[in-house]
């Protein structure tokens, strides 16, 4: 039976890599698969990972219904043996419905790869619809640490180093850099509450302000 599986995780826990070793296994195997992706750190049309590795991807922007896209894709002749989709979460909810489409009245598997929360711990929209429809829904078993140590499960949004738990849910185009510059960090839910980032705790644990009292 064919599958709508989202892997989910935070930042960092390698989910376009697990992408594109889907890709690369099946690829391998002589199948021919979909890759879709939004707003990608490499670009329009790619879908890279951390580690360095990238391939070619159809951009989908607004509005662009992704089962339409697959049975225009066949009615070409063309194969389509899976879909990939990275980064989900930046999809509407009805494109999530189109993929599960794809998967109910094509019969191909759709493979959803997605951060589950923005910076706010709040869901995405593709992420909440994805939670809702999948047939599985994976998290991801390479755990992002936060600078504690502790098992990272949240998202944090630095501006000029400073953690931020306002403003838009996706900003665009924020990698110009500038004292202002925003910035991305995982943490643990306990120093994600506390608003302490990496950066936060090392200036704290200089000032003498929080060195721990000795007894007398
Ligand atoms: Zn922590």
């Amino acid at each position: 039976m064919p599958e709508l599986v989202f892997f989910s995780g935070t930042m960092d826990c390698g989910k376009s890599t697990l992408a594109l070793q889907i890709e690369h296994n099946r690829s391998a195997r002589g199948l021919a698969g979909i890759i879709f992706t939004r707003d990608d750190r490499a670009g329009e049309g790619k879908l890279s990972s951390r580690l360095g590795l990238v391939t070619d991807a159809v951009e989908v922007g607004d509005g662009v219904d992704l089962y339409g896209y697959l049975v225009e894709h066949l009615s070409q002749g063309r194969r389509a043996d899976y879909v990939i989709a990275d980064e989900a979460q930046f999809l509407a909810p009805e494109q999530i419905d189109q993929l599960a489409r794809v998967v109910d009245d094509l019969e191909i598997d759709v493979y959803a790869f997605g951060i589950t929360t923005d910076f706010r711990s709040k869901l995405f929209p593709g992420s909440q619809r994805l939670v809702e429809l999948a047939d599985r829904v994976e998290v991801l078993q390479v755990e992002a640490l936060c600078w504690c140590g502790a098992r990272a499960t949240h998202n944090a949004r630095t501006v000029g180093g400073v953690m931020v738990v306002e403003g838009a849910q996706v900003v665009v185009g924020d990698v110009n850099q500038s004292a202002d510059e925003i910035g991305y960090e995982v943490l643990c839910r306990r120093h994600h509450r506390r608003r302490m980032t990496a950066a936060s705790a090392r200036a704290a644990a200089l000032s003498p302000d929080v060195l721990p009292v000795s007894a007398p």
